[in-house]
């Protein structure tokens, strides 16, 4: 089991830094209770120019989105709380690591929507989330939510129990993830990440509507545009992955990691010689802050 926190490891909580073990919360709280809550998964890179954290404003404005969408009052600004986050990083002496905000709400068991909210930032040393290797995905017999039952857009605690549902039913069926459908049966992403199929030279991806608009994504669009590889972003039918060249996910942690093989039929073709490794390529060396237009397409 990975471990989180130390005894020496310091978060930030409601505008203070304290040790991770002296931080508690409240057990009546509507985050607990009823995944009322919402959160962030950002990077941090060691990089040329040394610490840095990728795209932290959009990351906290994202946690803003988020925290509108669900009627939570955040009173932070996106700036403060890329401050904090360096401070973070600085206390516990971290460079490449993951960092998590979370904003969880205070006592209350009624289903009202929250007045009061804490907000944490931690941190923890962060390698690869998938490892170097692709992966055997298969397609999951959970779907993403109904966007008229919850905030497809906003990251929020509770829709992560889909997540996990879709997660462990691959990893019991020998998989290593799973790849979800919308309620409409296309094509909409993992229980983490953005997907994106590869076919003739043209990246395709599900537009949005039915999953979370990832950031990672987003960058890849722009990383797409600037090398002239071709993008659709527009519905995916499950029958389409057949003939598809390649496919990878991305995310702020999965970064961009390739799939090998869908239920068990893999992608016509190596990674190696795929646009979306170039795409892969590019992407490592913006996260690290270097220029990335050495990348011959
Ligand atoms: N979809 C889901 C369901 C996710 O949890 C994530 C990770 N935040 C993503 C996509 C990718 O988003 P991002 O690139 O902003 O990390």
């Amino acid at each position: 089991m990975q471990t989180y926190y130390s005894d020496d490891t310091t978060l930030f909580l409601n505008g203070e830094y304290v040790p991770a073990r002296e931080a508690v919360t409240d057990l009546f709280g509507q985050t607990l209770h009823y995944g009322y809550g919402v959160f962030e998964g950002i990077r941090a890179y060691h990089t040329v120019h040394g610490t840095k954290i990728f795209q932290a404003q959009a990351h906290f404005d994202r946690l803003a989105e988020s925290c509108r969408l669900m009627n939570i009052p955040l009173t932070y600004s996106s700036e403060e709380l890329t401050q904090a986050s360096y401070q973070v990083l600085k206390r516990n002496r971290l460079s490449n690591a993951y960092l998590r905000p979370l904003v969880f709400c205070s006592p209350n068991m009624s289903l009202t929507a929250p007045r009061e909210v804490s907000v944490m930032i931690t941190a923890w040393d962060w390698g690869k989330y998938f490892g170097n290797s692709s992966l055997r995905v298969c397609l999951s017999s959970y779907q993403r939510p109904n966007p008229k039952s919850i905030r497809v857009e906003a990251k929020t605690c509770g829709n992560y129990v889909n997540s996990i549902l879709a997660t462990s039913e691959a990893k019991a069926l020998g998989y290593d993830e799973a790849l979800m459908l919308d309620m409409k049966g296309h094509v909409a992403e993992g229980p983490g990440a953005n997907f994106f199929l590869e076919k003739d030279g043209q990246l395709i991806t599900p537009q949005t509507g039915h999953i979370l608009p990832g950031i990672t994504r987003r960058v890849v669009l722009e990383i797409a545009n600037e090398l002239d590889i071709p993008v659709e972003e527009r519905p995916v039918s499950p029958q389409e992955l057949e003939g598809a060249d390649a496919a990878f996910f991305c995310g702020t942690a999965a970064e961009i990691t390739p799939i090998e093989s869908i239920d068990g039929k893999p992608f016509a073709k190596p990674w190696k010689k795929s646009v979306s490794r170039i795409i892969q390529e590019a992407y490592q060396a913006l996260v690290l802050d270097k220029n990335y237009s050495y990348v011959i397409v």
